[in-house]
């Protein structure tokens, strides 16, 4: 069970449920503040030529990692993507990162200074630096907290509010690879794969790619509509950014990139592609629409600059709900399987 104990009264079940309630009872308004909960990143109107991009993200021991599991390197890599990948899917540049960790007895100062390489290396492409953070004891595992700025043109970022019905839904790189991954990891009786593939979904999981480039280009070429990561898994970020849009979406179930070797995964282990690209989670890939109009100019574009996007569905009317329409062209609602921390059994 993910997030341990048992059902009391008032305990917390909904992660998305607990947010929107915060933010109903407690956010406030700001006249420099553009975007507050609700999207990927903050965005502060911090001057007339840049805006100010802010997330963070907190990741425990047991819940996000295993150091049994994935070295103290490959734990900071990706504790640094999960940021990246949110000012990624805002259309910015990442800019400046703050660390603050609780460490267990068990710790040594050389695996904290492994956890700080993986970091500080995700961010060395982007330039990132490192400007504070706090650090304290714990009691029970590690955790790792980073917050990360960056800037964006004013009114340029990419808001998971701005899909429109007819848009066509992309995804960058492929889906579901850091899934298997981790079910690699994980598993007692691993299944029968080629060495290269092995190593290849291994390598997703341990060191995913932010989609920073991407993300700027759509922001850069003006062709960027709607944007999240994906970090939960396809069904339920798509559903962050119809709910946030007020839209629906259709999914076509044979345009999910899926890699090679996720598909050998797949075949091994009797599931079919499409369900572990749906679920997937941890791809850091971007979802993104584009404008209907900007379609055929997009398309021009894209192939002139060797990304990997596909195009995997459309917005559809609200009312139309999120669906999944098969190869042999019957649609079914889109079933919620992403990762939502305090989902129990019942
Ligand atoms: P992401 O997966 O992109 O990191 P989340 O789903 O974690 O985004 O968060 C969605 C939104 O809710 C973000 O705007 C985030 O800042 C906000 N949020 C998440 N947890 C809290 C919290 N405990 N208090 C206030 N805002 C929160
Ligand atoms: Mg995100």
């Amino acid at each position: 069970m993910k997030a341990g104990r048992s059902r009391r009264a008032n305990t917390v079940h909904s992660e998305f449920g607990l947010i929107r309630r915060l933010q109903a009872e407690v956010a406030q308004p700001d006249p420099q503040l553009f975007k507050g909960i609700g999207d990927d990143a903050a965005i502060i109107k911090t001057s007339s030529t840049e805006w100010t991009l802010i997330t963070t993200d907190l990741l425990a021991e047991g819940v996000h990692f295993d150091p049994a599991t994935s070295s103290w390197r490959d734990i900071g890599y990706r504790a640094a993507i999960a940021n990246l990948s949110d000012i990624a899917a805002m259309g910015g540049t990442p800019r400046f990162m703050l660390v603050s960790i609780a460490i267990p007895p068990t710790c040594s100062t050389t695996q904290i200074q492994q956890l700080y390489r993986g970091m500080m290396q995700a961010g060395a492409p982007y330039h990132v630096r490192l400007i504070g953070g706090d650090t304290s004891a714990s009691k029970t595992g590690l955790f790792l907290n980073i917050t990360l700025t960056g800037v964006v043109p004013p009114r340029q970022a990419l808001l998971r509010s701005a899909a429109h019905i007819g848009d066509p839904i992309y995804v960058t790189g492929t889906l579901g690879d850091s899934r298997a991954g981790l079910d690699l990891l994980m598993s007692r009786q691993r299944p029968k794969l080629r060495a290269i593939d092995t190593r290849f979904l291994l390598a997703r999981h341990h060191r995913p790619s932010a989609r920073i480039a991407e993300g700027l280009w759509l922001v850069k070429q003006g062709l960027g509509g709607a944007a999240i990561d994906l970090s939960d898994g396809l069904t339920g970020d798509l559903r962050h950014i119809c709910e946030e849009s007020g839209v629906g979406a259709e999914i076509l179930a044979g345009s999910l990139p899926v890699s090679p070797a996720c598909r050998a995964y797949a075949k091994a282990r009797g599931l079919a592609p499409a369900q572990i690209a749906l679920q997937g989670g941890e791809d850091y890939e971007l979802l993104f629409t584009v404008p209907r109009k900007k379609q055929s100019r997009f398309e021009r574009l894209v192939g002139k600059t060797g990304f990997h996007m596909t195009c995997i569905g459309l917005i559809t009317p609200q009312a139309s709900g999120l669906g999944l329409k098969s190869e042999r062209g019957t649609t079914q609602p889109l079933p919620l399987t992403s990762y939502e921390h305090f989902l129990r059994p019942t």
